[in-house]
């Protein structure tokens, strides 16, 4: 067993610390080498997030690819979904790509994400084969003579020609007012005028692009999205939309100012696509809404663990139709094999559009589910130990009041009751441990969290005592 160097998604570490020019450039100098060998690729496409951090880390990024013999491609600031799609549709020969992005993570940190032919993430065995390549410390710089070169490339422009396409253009008496919260990041300068050009009034919050993130940090969540609510409601405005800081998440807000679940956005947007029989793949700590809506069309939910590159794996061996996590990222594998913040919003317009009807009223249609997340903290070396202590405390508490209960092991623990689940998982990203549970009542859910926090803290301490 090498050392480790990806975590849920890409590799992720602090800026100047973890993440020094040293350790991008040959990182990247292994990827370089990696894919030359493994698809006889050859052409680098790069972007990155307006983190403080990026510009640094591309340029040795850059520097590692082509002193592999790899062509660059640099992109500049641009949302992950357009080095994903620009890769897939092979435009200009993008062999494959690399973005630097510290997407929705605190901001002294930055990451890197690594994307196949495909356009999908590298994930499970081209990781550990890179991490070996990368523990091996045996690099073959290529000759002086076969060194890479430079050129500019626009993945936004691409993308954003594909949003175009994708998104339903309407007269200016049928746009809606919407609220864009891009966050200081990389769809601040692909989103607004997108849905300009689709015909829409938009209102712009947190729209240039800024590695100090002044407004708001880069998560979308709720308790980061009050402005954007408020607008929402002082403005009377039909919809608001929030990004997170590389653009491939995006979450909303209704007519009405209300924040809706990511879970809750991908299942309207998987009844909208489902027919008979269909497949939709999604994460273990998604909703059972999406089990509902799968039910409607006779079809099926696969469940993976949590990360979009497992939904993606998951959605090619399958053949699902669509993909979603509950975070807000959604994936159109007809048209992106990855996340898509920005395809998701299109998608979302297209739903009011055809149906005529504003986002609470679709929203009430279906049935309410209730959830509590938290999370405690946990050092790594816990985490597993931690699991493995849960699972136990749980066989004895089923010999009384939880008795009759399902176990899924997908990703962490996973109890199903009848009316509900309780998911204990670790983070791989942060030092917590994180306790969801949800319940078809604001009681019943309530009641399922404080058994779950119950249990989860006598674990730990039975592990630290
Ligand atoms: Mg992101």
């Amino acid at each position: 067993m090498v050392g480790k160097l990806f975590g849920t998604t890409g590799i992720r570490g602090t800026a100047n610390d973890f993440l020094t020019p040293e350790f991008c450039s040959n990182i990247a100098y292994v990827f370089g080498n990696y894919v030359r060998e493994k698809f006889n690729a050859k052409n680098v496409l790069v972007g990155m997030d307006p983190r403080t951090s990026s510009d640094m880390i591309k340029h040795a990024v850059i520097s590692g690819l082509l002193s592999a013999g790899c062509d660059v491609y640099d992109s500049g600031i641009t949302p992950v979904p357009s080095i994903q799609y620009a890769v897939k549709e092979k435009i200009y020969k993008f062999d494959v790509g690399i973005m630097i992005t510290g997407s929705h993570i605190p901001i002294d940190r930055n990451g890197l994400k690594f994307f196949m032919p495909n356009g999908n993430e590298v994930y499970g065995k081209i990781e550990e084969e890179i991490e070996e390549l990368y523990f091996s410390g045996k690099f073959k710089r290529v000759l002086w003579n076969e060194i890479g070169k430079i050129y500019t490339a626009d993945a936004g422009k691409i993308y954003k020609e594909m949003l175009l396409k994708e998104g339903v253009k309407v007269d200016k008496e049928n746009g809606l007012k919407i609220v864009v919260d891009t966050g200081h990041g990389a769809q601040s300068k692909i989103m607004p005028f997108v849905l300009r050009e689709l015909g829409h009034k938009v209102i712009t919050l947190n729209a240039q692009m800024d590695g100090f993130f002044p407004g708001r940090p880069s998560e979308p969540d709720k308790k980061n999205l009050e402005n954007l609510i408020k607008v929402v409601n002082a403005l009377n405005a039909d919809l608001g939309m929030a990004f997170d800081g590389d653009g491939d998440r995006s979450i909303f807000v209704d007519d009405k100012g209300e924040y809706i679940m990511g879970d809750m956005i991908g299942a309207t947007i998987a009844d909208h696509l489902m027919k008979e029989g269909d497949f939709v793949v999604t994460g273990i700590s998604t909703s059972a809404i999406i089990d509902y809506v799968a039910e409607k069309h006779k079809g099926k939910v696969i469940r993976t663990k949590v990360g979009a590159a497992d939904v993606v794996g998951a959605i090619m061996e399958n053949n699902a139709i669509f993909g979603f996590e509950e975070n807000g990222g959604s994936i159109f594998p007809k048209i992106n094999l990855g996340r898509e913040g920005g395809l998701t919003a299109v998608k979302i317009l297209k739903i009011l559009h055809d149906k005529k009807k504003k986002l609470s009223e679709i929203i009430a249609e279906y049935p309410k589910f209730y959830q509590i997340k938290e999370k405690i903290q946990c050092r790594d070396e816990l985490k597993n130990k931690l699991t493995l202590a849960i699972k136990e405390k749980i066989k004895e508490s089923k010999e009384s009041k939880y008795k009759n209960t399902k176990i899924d092991e997908t990703d962490g623990i996973k109890i199903l009751f009848s009316d509900g689940w309780i998911l204990f998982r670790p983070s791989w990203t942060e030092p917590i441990y994180r306790i969801f549970a949800e319940g078809k009542s604001e009681s019943r859910t309530a009641e399922l969290i404080e058994f779950g926090r119950k249990i989860a803290n006598e674990a730990l301490k039975g592990l630290i005592c």
